[in-house]
């Protein structure tokens, strides 16, 4: 496990600016946050993302404590709580992606309507019940929503994306938002066929077998949004 130093605090900071570079966020509503040796590197509440440094990400212990001024994320309770009961996952990124939190606002769950749905590791992706933001409660329905997968939605609020690396649960977050568009697009036109659980159960072991090969035969295959999400 990484430790903190500088290079990782600026990837946080680029991961921040990443999100609203891919237009999914905007202003500084998101937040990211990735494991250390002994807790994890935040960004901080309230800060333009053009204006951070890596002196302003904040490095937080698993009891939520922290030295100096700089505030915390206010949502560094399920940034916490997650990488506590998660050895599986390292990077944590929220955000408000418009899409996804229509979905949200409406309390649906994406259902299976495209196979790369599997890459959050499961049938669906959840929508956690609404609880105010940056309490305790939120974060106990996150955790709820993300049980075996990578991500959720979190009711009239947003999106919730992990993996093994900022990296990887940016570009969760990227799928998320397609998937809440193509649904909603889809919903526009009727009620859409969905796949059922039998082929996806197909598509997470041909997504897990090619994590593990890895060849330029093996890869060149699979969409480039889903392959960043099994290195
Ligand atoms: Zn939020």
């Amino acid at each position: 496990m990484a430790g903190d130093n500088d290079e990782l605090r600026n990837a946080v900071i680029e991961t921040c600016r990443a999100m609203n570079g891919l237009g999914i966020n905007n202003g500084t509503s998101g937040n990211v946050s990735v494991r250390v040796e002994d807790g994890f590197l935040i960004s901080p509440t309230g800060i333009a993302y053009d204006r951070l440094a890596p002196g302003l990400i904040v490095h937080m212990r698993m009891d939520g404590t922290f030295d100096g001024d700089v505030l915390p994320s206010s949502e560094w309770r399920f940034h916490r709580d997650i990488l506590l009961t998660r050895s599986d996952l390292n990077a944590i990124v929220h955000t408000h992606s418009t899409h996804a939190t229509a979905l949200a606002i409406m309390g649906l769950a994406i259902p299976a309507l495209h196979y790369s749905i599997a890459a959050v590791g499961g049938h669906t992706i959840r929508c956690a019940p609404y609880a105010t933001f940056g309490t305790q409660e939120l974060s106990d329905a996150a955790l709820g929503a993300m049980e075996g997968r990578r991500a959720c939605l979190l009711a009239h609020h947003g999106v919730i994306a992990a993996h093994g690396d900022l990296a990887r649960a940016l570009s969760l977050a990227v799928l998320v938002e397609e998937l809440a568009k193509q649904y909603l697009l889809c919903r526009s036109i009727g009620d859409p066929p969905v796949l059922d659980d039998a082929e996806i159960d197909r598509v997470l072991v041909k997504y897990r077998s090619y994590g593990q090969q890895r060849s330029a035969q093996d890869t060149a295959v699979i969409p480039s949004a889903a392959r960043d999400l099994l290195k």
